[in-house]
């Protein structure tokens, strides 16, 4: 499965862009290898990582997006913490069922 350019989370549109280097923020100085403007619908992800991790970041993402969509309120850090969880969990899954090389 090749990596996406544009997907839709609960029926609205995001654009993914895969970027340079490792802080894909630029409004931001740390360090990011994903990041997902709710506002502009749109998700970037380094490329300057294995394809396996950029899946990882991708589902991260995706699940911010999903929280958001859905309108899934939590505290930033629980948030945080369960799109790392899931998106790890997606991940693996996607790999032993051979969907993702
Ligand atoms: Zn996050």
């Amino acid at each position: 499965m090749g990596l996406p350019n544009k997907l839709s989370i609960m029926g609205t549109d995001y654009n993914v862009i895969y970027c340079d280097g490792v802080d894909v923020n630029p409004e931001n100085d740390e360090d990011l290898l994903g990041y997902i403007d709710l506002v502009a619908k749109e998700i970037r992800v380094s490329q300057e990582q294995e394809d396996k991790e950029i899946w990882k970041c991708l589902w991260h993402e995706i699940l911010h997006g999903v929280f958001y969509e859905l309108d899934i309120k939590h505290r930033k850090t629980s948030e945080e913490r369960l799109v790392n969880l899931i998106s790890l969990a997606i991940r693996n899954i996607l790999f032993d069922l051979g969907m993702l090389e």
